[in-house]
């Protein structure tokens, strides 16, 4: 398990995966990506009492990118606002970013499930700012760039983002997608791409990706490297780390493609 302070390689992001598996087949938590300890993409996992086994906390979080409103993707966010509302040290200002319609849905979701108490605490303890992102988006967010295309998946507004602080290495989410105009550029913008990979033996069902398609953007995109997540079943695959819950590596820019991943790892 890697120390989130202690182990990082200077110069590099470190990236942690909070969740790995894909919606429904139990292999691993949904989805939640962390950047460095400040930026976490998509809540489906329990952030909230994850991030404390490896020694982080939600108070940390300067900024959560929403990449579509699927629950395995935001389902756990009205509790990681409930945790950061109610923490040891509450720390007001939480940018809180992804498609239109975000903030209305994030707050659906926390009036639905504790109410309005609760809603105007969150309001008040936290004091989430939100930013609205759409294809083509460059927005500087707590000081690190976040570039937004949209991407195919399903019904409703999705979107892949690029994460970079300060001229480092930049770093990739596919959200959930298909192989679309708009994940080719997020993967071609991308030193490392972290991408949904729903399917390993065959196509699958819902708008996604499987290992065949990962194969041809392998193949398609030799300066970008891969990471593999939201998965139901996992194998070896030339070219691409296989993520799993709480793998976490630091990434430097224009890295060679390579094989395997591990704790840790530089990438
Ligand atoms: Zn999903």
């Amino acid at each position: 398990m890697a120390d989130p302070v202690a182990g990082v390689v200077a110069g590099s992001t470190r990236l942690t995966v909070v969740g790995s598996g894909d919606a429904f087949g139990g292999r691993g938590c949904n989805a939640a990506y962390l950047v460095d300890d400040r930026v976490l993409i998509d809540c489906g996992a329990p952030v909230h009492a994850l991030l404390p086994r490896i020694g982080m906390d939600v108070a940390s979080l300067d900024l959560v990118l929403v990449t579509h409103f699927h629950a395995d993707h935001v389902v756990m966010l009205p509790i990681l606002l409930g945790a950061r509302a109610f923490g040891d040290e509450p720390r007001a200002g939480l940018t809180i970013a992804g498609p239109v319609g975000t903030r209305e849905y994030v707050l659906g979701l926390l009036h639905a499930g504790y109410g309005r108490h609760l809603l105007d605490l969150v309001q008040e303890r936290v004091q989430p700012r939100w930013v609205v992102l759409q294809d083509g988006s460059s927005a500087s967010l707590v000081g690190y760039t976040v570039g937004a295309h949209a991407v195919v998946h399903s019904t409703g507004p999705s979107l892949a983002y690029t994460v970079q602080r300060d001229g480092g290495a930049v770093i990739g989410f596919s959200g959930d997608s298909t192989l679309c105009a708009g994940l080719r550029r997020i993967v071609a913008a991308s030193d490392l791409m972290v991408c949904e990979c729903s399917g390993w033996t065959a196509p699958t069902e819902g708008g996604h990706l499987w290992r065949g398609e990962i194969e041809q953007l392998i193949a398609e995109y030799p300066q970008t490297r891969f990471m593999l997540t939201h998965m139901r079943a996992r194998g070896p695959l030339p070219g691409a780390i296989i993520a799993h819950d709480m793998l976490s590596v630091d990434v430097s820019a224009a890295v060679p493609s390579g094989d395997g991943g591990h704790d840790r790892a530089t990438a």
